[in-house]
């Protein structure tokens, strides 16, 4: 048996949306990549960890520029777009696809460019501290399965999907509908094959726009079977909605669409939902599916503002996607600062009249936007029980922060607790993360060791 490994200084994490707790002399106790106590207000470690019996412990002191706090949740990104990030961001989406995303996907066939490009990817995402990620891939079986052998040795909490589409593509970038869902099962069989707790496969249809009626019910079908969740894009772009809309007349909606083919469930998310109608955001409230609000590609694809406090206050569950490469940065840091802006933005347009609401509309707090990046995502992602914050039993995924190690925040004796959290969610950078662990096992860090 390992040692149990020791945490004791400032921690971090949601108890719910609207309570962030700060514990200072906090100990978290980790035994085997689980956290197995859990203490506040601890003057004494050692006579602590002598009372509890606990013998066999590497202790790791924090000083007083450090916390731990959850890892981020990234619960929308694509991982073959990593190669492209930042290009073709004064497009929209439908040119923006056929310009950038279809070509570059299409070079995955190649199973060598496809390792050297994921690695890199993942490796990015791990060290800027997001320790869950839910990636789209493309629709290269080979391709996917050599993205989930690199993000098992990497060390990654991941779910992964092997993109489905067979209408309304490119000739090089297309599927037969039928060889679409038996290398989705294919895919789905070898990820449980492996039974890892970190890896989860996931059905993944594009979007509505390149899925036949005939593929999403088959795919709806393969994720009944094994038991898997389903994510997919919904209403992203107002030519987009308008383009799906009328490939799928007898349905009432966009939302709709995906419901008619049984893709709507407790275990499926949805990307983007920036233009919805009062019905739709209902319809995934009373389905128990979640969104995953990715601001900076909201932003960067000029598609929409999200108001996502309209999605939580009607009980739809909501966490931060990078949506990489929609969205340029992959970091959840900025994901919560993009978040940040959709929200203010929602507020000067109510207040000017522009949008419906008036005045009283409050911003999304930096509680709130800290909630969405870690607790919101394990809620979307169904990990409720396994991360999000540090309560007793679930697995330690977990950052390292220390502010004062040139990451870009400059601390003046004089912060709150409060402060030196919100000082490291708007200015701290991958620099500020000593350490990420996944499953108590340090996967990317700034610290040399
Ligand atoms: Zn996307």
């Amino acid at each position: 048996m390992s040692p149990c490994n020791v945490f004791y200084g400032t921690l971090v994490h949601s108890l719910s949306i609207t309570e962030l707790e700060i514990i200072t002399n906090g100990v978290l106790v980790v035994d085997n990549g689980v956290i197995v106590h859990m203490e506040r207000n601890v003057e004494d470690v050692d006579a602590y960890l002598q009372k509890n019996e606990i013998k066999d412990y590497n202790l790791h002191r924090l000083n007083a520029s450090q916390f731990i706090v959850p890892g981020f949740v990234d619960t929308h990104a694509h991982a073959p777009q990593y190669v492209f990030t930042g290009s073709g961001m004064d497009m929209q989406l439908l040119e923006w696809l056929n310009t950038y995303v279809f070509p570059t996907e299409t070079a995955f066939k190649n199973v060598e460019h496809a390792d050297k490009a994921y690695t890199t990817a993942v490796s990015r995402f791990l060290r800027n501290g997001t320790t869950t990620c839910s990636w789209f891939a493309t629709i290269h079986l080979e391709a996917c399965q050599k993205l989930t052998d690199i993000i098992e040795n990497l060390g990654q909490r991941a779910y992964i999907g092997k993109v489905n589409m067979d209408q309304n593509a490119p000739d090089f970038y297309i599927e037969e509908t039928d060889a679409s869902l038996k290398n989705t099962r294919t895919f789905v069989e070898y990820v449980q094959k492996k039974e890892s707790k970190l890896l989860t496969p996931v059905v993944t249809p594009r979007f509505a726009i390149t899925c036949s009626s005939r593929l999403m019910n088959g795919l709806s079908e393969i994720a009944k079977e094994y038991d898997v969740p389903i994510q997919t894009h919904l209403c992203e772009n107002p030519d987009e909605i308008q383009f799906t809309c009328s490939l799928f007349p007898e349905s009432k909606d966009y939302t709709a669409i995906y419901d008619d083919h049984n893709l709507l469930g407790e275990k499926s998310y949805m990307a983007h939902c920036v233009h919805m109608t009062d019905d739709e955001i209902k319809m995934l409230a009373d389905r128990k599916t979640g969104i995953s609000h990715c601001a900076n590609s909201n932003f960067s694809l000029h598609s929409g503002v999200c108001d996502v406090r309209r999605f939580m206050e009607s009980g739809v569950k909501v966490g931060l996607g990078t949506d990489v490469a929609g969205g340029f940065a992959p970091s959840m840091l900025d994901a919560i600062r993009s978040t940040f802006f959709a929200s203010k933005t929602i507020k000067v347009l109510k207040r000017d009249g522009m949008l419906k609401g008036g005045d009283d509309y409050v911003p999304l707090s930096p509680a709130e936007l800290l909630y969405l990046a870690t607790m919101g995502g394990a809620k979307v992602l169904g990990l409720q029980d396994t991360i999000g914050n540090f309560e007793k039993g679930k697995a330690f995924d977990a950052l390292w922060v220390d502010l004062e190690n040139d990451g870009g925040v400059d601390l003046m004796g004089m912060e709150s607790p409060y402060q030196k959290v919100q000082k490291f969610l708007f200015n701290g950078s991958d620099k500020n993360l000593l350490h990420v662990y996944v499953q108590g096992r340090r996967v990317a860090g700034a610290a040399s060791a």
